[in-house]
Order: structure tokens, then C-alpha cells, then sequence
């Protein structure tokens, strides 16, 4: 099955919003073994949709279409999919007794308008909007599928994943399985690690590979095709043992494990507290782990200490240390993380410090970073980075290589948080 993406919006074209729906419905769909072959946005007119619609209809058998099904004039999707469709649109009892309820309950005057949103596609299936008003629906049109998706993100991701993917999968003919698994590497550059296994790579056939790089971290998603699901699972999982001989030193997490899910993870198992010291990062690392659910357990706090008066008066680094050494040094990094963990009395204490720029401080090259991580046995260690790329990019990256140390400090097989097993 091939599929083509429409998101309807004058908004997107004129560049107020980006097609994110386009960039979500294409990851499920890759998923769930669909070909995604075009993504198009066009804007709130009758005409161009129509052209749209028929150019879509000839090339693909999954025609998706999201936005435009509000209350308001400029939304005329559905309309013009009735159009070119040849079909009515009529109203859906139960998306129309909920938009009806929604305005007695509230109390607002429910105006005709309203109404529209419950007007589907004459003989289509409908999956009902559980967080917001306006259906989806899906309808067969000679080889090709409709399917017509709200645009607000919040609405159309639930209905695609919980209710669209498990109907279309029910649908399916062909009953062949598909799996993946995503690898996750953290420390290696996009073209190393794909140089590291380019053999691998040119011979993909089933099961396939796909890199992506983003902010510093890479994925392989390996995905495999069979009649038999058991099978698929098999041919994914010894491709992941060929790639892992070769570049598993940087494979630190499969599949929604990301940095932040890990380092959270590892934190709960082994009942682990940490608290930070940022300068660099300006509180980024305590706010994007505290992102995580569950973290509260184990991120007792922080401070964001900028200036040298702040990491000498509040967090209590001394003056002379700075003085000899600076705040971006070695020695000032394991003292900030030494200061925090004491402060806060937590297991872990980590440290940020480093030059963002643009531009040199004080002889350091711009760039420089210094972690330091203290630990409750009175270990404290450091490293250093030098980092390319603008301010953001910089914390950014600082931030990742602190969660991935310390990552690699709980994975240890022999380190200081080696949980006694008996
Ligand atoms: P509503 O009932 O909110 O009007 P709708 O189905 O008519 O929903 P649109 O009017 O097209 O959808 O878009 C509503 C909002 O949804 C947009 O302002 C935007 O914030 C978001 N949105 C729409 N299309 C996209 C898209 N392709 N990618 C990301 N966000 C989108
Ligand atoms: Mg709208």
C-alpha cells in the first residue's frame, strides 16, 4: 500500500505553522509497513483541493488528508472531498449529541456553525473525536482510500494511533508482519558510525535499515518484513547483533529509550538521587529531566549558578579556587558538583561550565566545557568537551554528554552503583 500525505491550511503555507501532522502520520505509517511517497500542502481553496485530490487519487492508494474540518468558513475539506467525491454529507448522530452536550454543559450558546463539525461523508466510517468535535473518517473511492483527519495535533494523533491504524490493520489483506527496533547511539558522528558498518548498509534488503542524526544522538531503525511476526522478530534481532559487534560501545538504548527515558530509568532502579549545578546550561539539565515522568523521585533540585558571585556566594565554590583556576576548569566543575550533592544530599551531583560564546572568556576558547560528577563515596570526576555550533546547540549538547556519562557511570559492571544481588 502507498500512501500521500495533504495537510489543508493556509497557515501552512505562509509558514505560521509547520506540517508536523505530515512528519507524525509518516513516522506511524512507516511503522505499520505503509510507503508514505508524497507529503503535499495546499492552502483554504476549493479549487486547488480539487486539483489535489485528483492528483493524489492517481498515484496513491492511501489518500490522508488532515485540517480543515472545523466550524469556520475556510474549512472546506470535507465539503470539497463531497464534491469530488460525488457523495452528501450528512450528519453523525453521536459526534452531533456530544457537540450538542459539550455546549450544554458549558453553558456557551452552541451556534449552527457548530453543527458542521458533525457532517461526514455519506456511507464512510467514522471514528469519533475523544478530544475534540470534529469526526475523522475514511471512505473507499474506486482503488483509493480517503481518510480525513482533524488538524489540531492534540486531536488527529490519538485518533490515528487508537482507533485509524488498528481499522486499517484489520483491513489488510496481505497479512504480512512487520517489526523494528530503533538503536540509539550517543558519542559517535552520523558518518563514523554509518563508515562503521557501510557493508552492512549497501546490502539491506529485509530487514532494512535507516539512520537518523539529530542534535547528536543517532538511531538505526531496523525493520523487518515477514509472513510470520516470530520470524520478522528474529531477522530484527540478529541484524541488531551483527550492528552491535561493530559499533555496540555506543548503542546505549533500543526503541522510546532515549537519553532522557534511560538515565530516569537507571535512576529508579538503582534508587538514585541527584541534584545539579549549572552555569552553561542555565538550569537545562535539571528542565529536561525533570521532563520525564517519575523524575521528581530522583531529581532532588538544582541551581543555576551563572556568575562567579552566584557559584562563590550561593553554592559556595571559594573565591580562591576561582580565582586560580577560573570557572571554566576542572577544578571548579568537580567543586560544583561536590557543593550540590553535599547541599542536597543526594547520591549524585553533577556540574556544567563552559564557554557558549560567541567568542573566547577570559583565554578560553569558546566552546569549552568542563562536567564534573561527585558521587556520595566522595568520588569526583570530570571531563571536558569541546563543542562546535551556536549557544542553544552547545547546552544542548553539554546536557546530553552529562546524561550519557552518567549513563555509562550506572551501567558499570564494576563501578560505584553496582546493585549487590542476594
Ligand atoms: P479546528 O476545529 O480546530 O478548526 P480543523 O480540523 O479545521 O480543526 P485546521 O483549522 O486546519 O483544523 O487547523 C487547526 C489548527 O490545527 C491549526 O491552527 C494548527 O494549530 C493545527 N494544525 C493544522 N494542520 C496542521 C499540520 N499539518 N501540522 C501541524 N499542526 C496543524
Ligand atoms: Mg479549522
Amino acid at each position: 500500500m502507498n500512501a500521500e500525505i495533504i495537510a489543508v491550511g493556509s497557515e501552512l503555507l505562509l509558514g505560521q505553522i509547520a506540517n508536523t501532522n505530515a512528519q507524525f502520520i509518516s513516522a506511524r505509517l512507516a511503522e505499520s509497513g505503509v510507503n508514505v511517497y508524497y507529503h503535499c500542502a495546499v492552502g483554504d481553496n476549493e479549487e486547488r483541493l480539487l486539483e489535489t485530490f485528483s492528483t493524489a487519487e492517481k498515484r496513491s492508494d492511501l489518500v490522508i488528508i488532515t485540517g480543515g474540518l472545523g466550524p469556520t468558513k475556510d474549512d472546506l475539506t470535507k465539503e470539497t472531498a463531497a464534491k469530488h467525491l460525488g457523495c452528501s454529507l450528512s450528519y453523525d448522530q453521536e459526534s452531533l449529541k456530544a457537540i450538542e452536550q459539550y455546549f450544554i454543559q458549558t453553558g456557551v450558546p452552541m451556534t449552527e456553525n457548530n453543527k458542521k463539525q458533525a457532517l461526514v461523508l455519506e456511507d464512510s466510517t467514522v471514528f469519533f473525536n475523544f478530544h475534540g468535535m470534529a469526526p475523522g473518517m475514511l471512505k473507499r473511492h474506486h482503488n483509493t482510500t480517503y481518510l480525513l483527519l482533524p488538524g489540531p495535533p492534540r486531536e488527529m494523533k490519538p485518533m490515528l494511533v487508537d482507533q485509524v491504524l488498528p481499522y486499517l490493520n484489520d483491513q489488510k489483506t496481505d497479512r504480512s508482519s512487520i517489526h523494528s527496533k530503533v538503536m540509539r547511539f550517543f558519542g559517535i558522528g552520523e558518518a563514523d558510525l554509518e563508515s562503521r558498518i557501510e557493508d552492512i548498509l549497501s546490502e539491506q534488503t529485509n530487514p532494512t535499515i535507516a539512520p537518523l542524526a539529530e542534535d547528536g544522538e543517532v538511531t538505526l531503525r531496523v525493520t523487518a518484513r515477514s509472513s510470520d511476526l516470530k520470524e520478522a522478530e528474529s531477522l530484527v534481532n540478529q541484524m541488531v547483533t551483527v550492528i552491535e559487534d561493530r559499533v555496540g560501545d555506543y548503542c546505549y538504548g533500543y526503541d522510546q529509550n532515549n537519553l532522557l527515558q534511560k538515565i530516569i530509568l537507571l535512576l529508579e532502579q538503582k534508587r538514585l538521587t541527584i541534584a545539579s549545578a549549572e552555569s552553561l546550561t542555565g538550569g537545562l539539565f535539571s528542565s529536561e529531566v525533570a521532563s520525564i515522568p517519575g523524575a521528581s523521585s530522583y531529581l532532588l533540585g538544582g541551581m543555576t549558578v551563572y556568575s562567579n558571585e552566584a557559584k562563590q556566594s550561593v553554592l559556595g565554590v571559594p573565591g580562591d579556587l576561582l580565582n586560580q583556576y577560573g570557572a571554566v576548569s576542572r577544578e571548579c566543575a568537580e567543586k560544583m558538583a561536590d557543593q550540590i550533592r553535599t547541599k542536597y544530599n543526594s547520591d549524585i551531583g553533577i556540574s556544567f561550565t563552559g564557554v557558549a560564546g560567541p567568542g573566547d572568556y577570559n583565554g578560553i576558547p569558546e566552546g569549552t566545557v568542563w562536567i564534573g560528577i561527585a558521587l556520595k563515596n566522595g568520588m569526583n570526576s570530570s571531563f571536558n568537551l569541546m563543542l562546535k555550533g551556536d549557544r542553544n546547540f552547545k547546552r544542548i549538547r553539554a546536557v546530553k554528554h552529562g546524561i550519557y556519562a552518567l549513563i555509562k557511570l550506572l551501567e558499570e559492571e564494576t563501578g560505584p552503583f553496582v546493585v549487590k544481588k542476594d
